[in-house]
């Protein structure tokens, strides 16, 4: 029997079809196979080899994924190595710390990453808007695609930045571990799917 790779995408709110969509085409362009199943309860996230947690709103998956018991299963994972994606509401999941928003609703982050989040970075004027970024790993620029997007404010020293926006940082990686305040899935270009996939094949 030929060992398939299973993909995890979080399947509690939030953009989970577009990122399992994203993920299928990045795999057919990858000529890699995985299955990729969208997770709801415990139980699943121990067999999978990557991890995606998409946008949404960070307070409701939060506590969601809490009664669920599947936060503590993501720490569990990430900790052995296991490559976890987090986009937008996802990237406020990951991290260690987060502004007096997150100190105020008591948000219980899941602290894989080591960095501080400002959760409605962008503020009202820039509720929603797409912008060209300039992005380390790629070479050429990728439309940023964002929703009352946080954005990383400090990171500690075994965090690499990613991209820029402003004096925010808004994609960066730790290791196993990814944050973007954007959202790839909401667009056509597959190359940050595509770097996870790789993560996770090379692991
Ligand atoms: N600002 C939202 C939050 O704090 C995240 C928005 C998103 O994921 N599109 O949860």
């Amino acid at each position: 029997m030929v060992f398939l790779m299973k993909i995890g995408v979080i399947a509690i709110q939030g953009a989970v079809s577009e990122h399992v969509d994203a993920l299928k085409r990045a795999l057919v362009q990858r000529g890699r196979a995985a299955e990729i199943v969208k997770i709801k309860h415990k139980g699943i996230v121990p067999e999978c080899n990557g991890i995606v947690i998409p946008g949404g709103e960070s307070t409701t998956l939060c506590r969601l994924l809490a009664r669920e018991g599947i936060a503590e299963e993501i720490k569990n994972v990430a900790a052995r190595g296991v490559p976890v994606l987090g986009t937008c509401a996802g990237l406020i999941l990951l991290a260690k710390e987060g502004d007096e928003q997150v100190e105020k609703t008591s948000q219980k982050l899941l602290g894989i990453m080591d960095i501080k989040v400002n959760r409605n970075a962008f503020g009202r004027q820039r509720d929603s808007f797409e912008t060209e970024l300039k992005v380390e790993i790629l070479d050429s620029p990728f439309k940023g695609v964002f929703i009352r997007a946080p954005g990383i404010v400090n990171c500690g020293p075994g965090v690499s930045v990613f991209s820029h926006l402003d004096d925010l940082i808004i994609m960066a990686e730790q290791r196993n571990v990814l944050a973007l305040a954007f959202h790839p899935e909401l667009t056509d270009d597959l190359r940050i799917h595509q770097y996870f996939l790789d993560k996770i094949f090379n692991c």
